[in-house]
């Protein structure tokens, strides 16, 4: 097809779960509109497309937008098994900051789900719904864009090559080369938006044989049920997975939230390390901890609330626009969320070049608020895992032996109260509202 018979051009910097799904949307949603087509490349910075972390819980409201696209079959084919309505019972929160057993406090119920899924068995699925007008460029880092008077964006990559489009989506995770270029070029007063910021938290995650611990622990804990292993400033969510337990051991210094992090992001965590941090914990949980060979800790980073999403033909979706802390497992949800109506928009017919900056504002519009919202949650979340929420401290004079049985009861129904939204869903309602407001633009 020639350049002239595409409506307009799409760069997508990042083939994660917002990229591809961004691009498997506009694949679906122009289908048999031959007038309509969109030309989508995607540039990866890894040499392929991959992901790191094994799996990825997505809850029903994010779900519902793959689902009514018929992905359903898709997934099932892979071998997973998608959660019935109603329903499910989630992790056990247990108190286990202490040198003697800990207790569970919470059981918690979970609003339809989540769907578990592995990483890689995700962006196979998205990546399996793109059309022939998409093309994934890989080893192609974005080191900065600039745009020109007609709008078009100019993409430069770090082996110096060059790409133009008429869009930009900038779908390149936390430490998004496109939202750097994109706050940079709104001025001075923009700097603070350029970089993520510490969390304060550092997660170690690893992944054991269950049939080793088994073996030393028939009775454990942690082999048969997900469990959350509150306390104070550290938490460790066990999840047993096929012939494994997956482990992420959070660790946090509160005040180091929004500070400065000059060390590498990601490093090699050897197992004494993690397991001296949990020294005093309850006796269950260090055999668990000491069952996984090596850690990866990652410093978590976040993206601050952004004033803006969009800059003319310049688009953030997924965690360039709103990287949050992963305490109620949403930020992949968000980025499909995302995805969805930015690919529905651009792939409408009323979706023509000359309204570009309109329809992407539009997008910002719908998503911006929702997906902030979504981060602070998942923060307060962090807080009350670790006895730091300021409704549940449990740190003042009032606590000399740590929290009561009924305060941590009252911090489990809070938490499970916060999963509540994630079970609503507006994919019809969101929808409605998108192209209502298109029609709008497509009027003036
Ligand atoms: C411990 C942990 C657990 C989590 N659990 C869940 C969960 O259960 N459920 C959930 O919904 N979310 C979860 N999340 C969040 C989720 O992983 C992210 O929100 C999601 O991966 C965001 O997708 P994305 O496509 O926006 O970014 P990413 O997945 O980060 O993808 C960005 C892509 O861009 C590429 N890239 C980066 N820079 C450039 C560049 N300059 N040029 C070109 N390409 C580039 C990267 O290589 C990558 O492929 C968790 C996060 C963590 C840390």
């Amino acid at each position: 097809m020639s350049e002239t018979e595409y409506k307009f051009r799409v760069a997508i910097s990042g083939c994660g779960i917002g990229g591809l799904a961004v691009a498997a949307f506009i694949s679906i949603f122009t289908q048999g509109n031959s007038d309509g087509r969109i030309a989508v490349d995607i540039y990866e910075a890894k040499p392929e497309v991959s992901t790191i972390g094994a799996g990825v819980a997505i809850w029903k409201r994010s779900w519902q937008v793959l689902q009514d696209l018929g992905f359903e079959e898709d997934i099932v084919k892979k071998g997973f098994k998608v959660p019935k309505d109603g329903e499910s019972r989630g992790p056990i929160f247990r108190k286990s900051d202490q040198p003697t057993e800990g207790y569970d406090f919470h059981d918690h119920m979970m609003p339809y789900g989540p769907l578990g899924l592995y990483r890689p068995a995700l962006l196979e699925v998205l990546q399996s719904k793109l059309s022939a007008d998409c093309k994934i460029h890989t080893s192609k880092r974005l080191e900065r864009h600039d745009v020109s008077d007609d709008g078009s964006a100019n993409l430069v990559f770090s082996d110096g090559s060059t790409a133009t489009a008429d869009i930009l989506v900038g779908a390149d995770g936390v430490h998004s080369a496109t939202r750097g270029s994109m706050f940079k070029s709104l001025g001075d007063e923009y700097e603070q938006y350029i970089r993520a910021t510490f969390s304060g938290t550092i997660a170690y995650r690893g992944g054991g044989p269950k049939a080793k611990l088994a073996e030393a622990f028939p009775d454990h804990r942690g082999l048969e049920h997900p469990k959350v292993w509150c306390g104070k400033n550290m938490h460790v969510v066990s999840h047993p997975l096929g012939p494994n337990i997956g482990i992420i051991c959070y660790c946090s210094k509160t005040e180091m939230e929004g500070k400065p992090y000059h060390k590498p992001l990601v490093t090699d965590a050897a197992t004494e390390e993690v397991a001296k941090l949990f020294q005093n914990w309850e006796p269950d949980l260090l055999p668990m901890i000491k069952n996984v060979e090596s850690y990866n800790a990652w410093a978590i980073h976040v993206v601050d609330p952004l004033p803006c999403h969009v800059s003319g033909s310049v688009v953030l979706i997924g965690d360039a626009a709103h990287a949050m802390t992963p305490h109620q497992g949403v930020g992949g949800g968000q980025a499909i969320e995302d995805a969805h109506i930015l690919g529905r928009l651009l792939a409408h017919p009323l979706a023509i070049k000359g309204k570009i900056p309109a329809i992407l504002k539009l997008y910002e519009e719908l998503r911006l608020a929702p997906t902030q919202e979504a981060a602070e949650k998942s923060r307060a979340n962090g807080m009350m895992y670790e006895f730091n929420h300021p409704n549940f401290l449990f740190n003042d004079p009032t606590h000399p032996d740590g929290p009561s049985r009924e305060e941590l009861e009252a911090l489990g129904n809070t938490v499970g109260l916060s999963f509540t939204w994630l079970a609503d869903v507006h994919t019809d309602e969101d929808w409605a509202e998108a192209e209502s407001k298109l029609k709008a633009i497509a009027e003036h």
